[in-house]
């Protein structure tokens, strides 16, 4: 199975949750966290900006924004969102019967395997910030 589909599976265990994606979890410098990415979830953003007929953006750290998040607040590579992207859902979240707060440790636990399937596709890199691949990548681009 490759990174694509993965993640879309990450996907289907959170479906039916929901937030009113006010987008601060996009906002680095307020929350204070980034997603962390393998290789092969950045190799899939990577395709996906290509595919946009985009260059990489440069992630100059200035104001704390994700490098991706668009001006009109939407992620601009929402469909090769990283898997951290995808299953972060803070106390704000809507869950399908309703109730509001963070995840259930039921779907926490099925979110799990995930990381580990990521990484297993690229073993000899490591997992790094999506800021810190988006600067390796500015500085030594590899395709
Ligand atoms: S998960 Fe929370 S912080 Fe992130 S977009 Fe949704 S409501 Fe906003
Ligand atoms: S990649 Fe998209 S969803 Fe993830 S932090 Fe950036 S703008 Fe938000």
């Amino acid at each position: 199975m490759g990174a694509l589909e993965i993640l879309q599976e990450a996907s289907d265990v959170v479906e039916g949750f929901s937030c009113d994606c006010s987008t601060e979890c996009c906002r680095f410098g307020v929350t204070g966290r980034e997603p962390w990415l393998t290789r092969a979830e950045f190799d899939v953003v990577i395709a996906a900006v290509k595919a946009q007929g985009r260059r990489l953006p440069v992630d100059d750290d200035d104001d704390g924004r994700c490098a991706f998040l668009g001006s009109d607040d939407r992620c601009r590579i929402y469909a090769a969102r990283p898997l951290g992207c995808r299953t972060f859902f803070c106390e704000k979240t809507t869950h399908p019967d309703g109730r509001r707060g963070l995840l259930p440790s039921s779907t926490n636990r099925a979110l799990r395997a995930f990381p580990r399937q990521l990484q297993a596709l690229t073993p000899s890199e490591e997992s790094r910030p999506l800021g810190a691949w988006l600067r390796a990548a500015a500085k030594k681009p590899r395709r």
